[in-house]
């Protein structure tokens, strides 16, 4: 007699809403296969058919079947990449005909490697002998391996692609990750906030840059930014993963084209900072061999020193938010997205400059997060570290006998 008690049904009723709201909100849709599309324009009479074809990794083929009274003498295909303003074109050679079928393949591997997740808009201009011109419809597609069944989560601050996991598990990283976001918000407030896409590769190292890319800023190889593209790939669906790849995302949109003056240290310290939310107490160790701040502008690369620095940074962000607020860090992001170099930005946002908060930060004894993040892509990275190590040891005992 489970309906019979009106209390209930009011709950079930209730539960259904929210369902039905949770659904629209999250809108998780399964990604068709596109199909080629087929126009007809009247002015002049011309019939064209337009498709893409993903050869993943390594290309993708922009297709054009056109067919008119005139002959058609010149096809070019115009496409850009989500976030940038250039427009790319490729202008194929084909025998001039009434009939023609052509088509511009872009490069994607190594050197020319692009993300996964990528949105890709195009369209082509179809000139004939008579100098008419026809553009076609503009298209807009996501670079992803067609050969898995992708699926797509629109979420309030990105698109999330993923396959291969659970639809639950992947809604709740959303809506965590989007908290998240929201809170750094306080100091980035964009004017026009970025539209990013993720990927989730599940560990696909096909999917992964080649590692010396340098647009990519590599979180130890679990995820990677690519803020010109404003896009994202991690290797699994975590918030803390997540987030911290988008902070990296909301920082380059924040601070344009001068993100080289941006130190490593409060690039990787934000993005930590933000995706670990819960604070404890604990008294940081001031006897232990920290990094000099001066010296932090860029990651170590030594695998040994990775953790610490990423450790360090995040404390040192801590210390600068916690203890002055969210406003003076967004006036010293202001600072630098206007040119000034960190020091200067240091002095006019907090009143002191790098060096002194290398002494200052360490008095902060508020904060210490509670889940260490990429703790096992560190460990892993270690690892091979002392590996690599131990294998010279032996070359040179070796060699010295
Ligand atoms: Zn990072």
């Amino acid at each position: 007699m489970l309906f019979a008690n009106p209390n209930i049904s009011i709950y079930i009723m209730h539960w259904v809403n929210n369902l039905l709201l949770s659904v629209s909100l999250f809108g998780i849709t399964n990604l068709d296969i596109e199909r080629p599309e087929t126009y007809n324009q009247l002015n002049p009479p011309i019939i064209y058919e337009i498709a893409h074809q993903i050869d993943f990794p390594h290309h993708i083929y922009l297709e054009l079947e056109a067919t008119a009274q005139n002959k058609i003498t010149e096809v070019v295909f115009y496409y850009t990449f989500n976030g940038q303003q250039t427009i790319i074109y490729g202008k194929p050679s084909f025998e001039p005909s009434k009939s023609v079928q052509t088509r511009h393949k872009i490069n994607t591997s190594k050197a020319n490697y692009i993300p996964p997740g990528l949105i890709i808009t195009w369209h082509c201009l179809i000139t004939d002998s008579q100098g008419n011109t026809t553009e076609t419809k503009k298209q807009t597609f996501a670079y992803l391996n067609p050969e898995l069944n992708w699926r797509k989560l629109e979420s309030e601050n990105f698109n999330l692609y993923w396959h291969d996991n659970d639809k639950n598990m992947i809604s709740r990283v959303a809506s965590q990750t989007n908290i998240l976001l929201n809170k750094s918000k306080k100091i980035f407030d964009f004017t026009v906030p970025p539209q990013i896409n993720v990927a989730v590769i599940n560990n696909d190292r096909k999917s992964m840059p080649p590692i010396s890319h340098k647009a990519a800023s590599t979180h130890l190889y679990a995820g990677f930014a690519f803020p010109e593209y404003q896009t994202a790939v991690i290797n699994t669906a975590k918030t803390e993963l997540l987030t911290h790849e988008l902070i990296h995302i909301y920082l380059d949109q924040k601070v344009g084209i001068y993100k080289p003056f941006v130190p490593a240290w409060l690039n990787e310290g934000l993005a930590n900072y933000f995706a670990t939310s819960q604070s404890t107490l604990k008294p940081i160790d001031a006897s232990e061999d920290w990094f000099k701040l001066q010296n932090m502008h860029n990651v170590p690369g030594r695998p040994q020193d990775v953790h610490k620095f990423y450790y360090q940074s995040e404390k040192v962000v801590a210390y600068l938010i916690e203890s002055y607020g969210y406003k003076k860090m967004n006036v010293l992001l202001e600072e630098l997205s206007e040119g000034r170099k960190i020091d200067d930005a240091m002095l006019k946002s907090y009143g002191f400059s790098v060096s002194q908060a290398n002494s200052l930060w360490k008095t902060n004894t508020i904060y210490v997060h509670q889940n260490p993040i990429g703790i096992k892509y560190v460990t892993i990275a270690a690892i091979f570290a002392s590996v690599f190590i131990f294998g010279t040891l032996i070359f040179y005992k070796n060699k010295s006998k």
